[in-house]
């Protein structure tokens, strides 16, 4: 198992060349490249949050407590409709910190093993997914350039932690008992497993329902077609057979003002009257 530190700077080093490359060559702003930089060096500590005992674990639960309410805070009033002060925000994010840094890393350290599923290849999505919809705003590529960077941190972990069980006797090559515990699809264990990648499919069909790639399923199947269909303002009756719930046109033959002109323009009657005779009677 590679230390925390050769995790940490490994991370950041991809980080870094990731960051320069968001702002020079993908168009991204220098900000927004330093911040895909710093999450791709957290990424690369996400994976040992399992380890139950010592520093790292201790560590990355301080960081992504420190981070992580910053990200969820305008989630979090949105849902439960709070107002957006000063006051509101600073409690929220005390609140959301303490949950981090000690509720949820109390349930982590009962219920994982180290090098159980936080090492895999469906956690890095996971965790990428995380990043992509707690990054505030509405802009897609910057939400893909953060979560992106949290993934290639998270999967420089998994690689170093692999290439680290790989042990080199001279000329021999061993591999000690951890080889292939970080980089996997699965594990073991049924109940993580499951657990897994209910959340991988949970967090996937989020993102890809934000990215506009699925629609949301509509509430209740329509009953009849009336209700399902689409009003086209400009073209009320447009689908054939379908009476819209607005089905009140805009234009009606009676709303088109008409246009009288004075009794000598007005169209004449007969042809005797066109030629300006007048028609006797007989
Ligand atoms: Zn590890």
């Amino acid at each position: 198992m590679a230390a925390f530190r050769e995790h940490i700077t490994f991370s950041t080093l991809l980080g870094a060349g990731y960051g320069i490359a968001a702002a020079t060559v993908l168009g991204f702003t220098p900000t927004q490249g330093l911040l895909a930089a710093v999450l791709t060096g957290v990424g690369g500590m996400l994976p040992d949050i399992d380890l139950d005992t010592g520093r790292p674990s201790r560590e990355v639960f301080s960081f992504v407590a420190a981070i992580a309410p910053m990200f969820l805070v305008h989630h979090v009033l949105r849902f439960f409709k709070l107002p957006y002060d000063a006051e509101t925000i600073l409690l929220s994010l005390i609140v959301l910190y303490t949950i981090i840094r000690f509720g949820v890393s109390e349930l982590v350290d009962r219920l994982s093993i180290h090098r159980g599923m936080w090492h895999s290849l469906p956690a890095m999505v996971i965790a990428a997914d995380i990043a992509y919809l707690g990054y505030p705003g509405p802009n897609i590529k910057s939400k893909i350039l953060m979560g992106t960077g949290v993934a290639i941190g998270f999967l420089s972990h998994l690689i170093l932690d692999e290439i680290y069980s790989v042990e080199l006797n001279g000329v021999a090559v061993r591999l000690k008992k951890s080889a292939g515990s970080a980089l996997k699809i699965a594990g073991p264990k049924f109940v993580p497993n499951v657990f897994t990648f209910a959340l991988f499919c949970t967090m996937n069909f989020a993102v890809l329902s934000q990215m506009g790639v699925l629609d949301p399923p509509s509430p209740e199947p329509a009953s009849s077609p009336v209700i399902a269909q689409p009003v086209n303002p400009y073209f009320p009756q447009a689908v054939p057979g379908v009476t819209p719930v607005n089905s009140q046109p805009l234009y009606t033959p009676s709303s088109i003002p008409v246009q009288r002109y004075p009794q000598s323009l007005q169209a004449p009657g007969t042809l005797q009257e066109a030629a300006g005779q007048q028609t006797l009677p007989r």
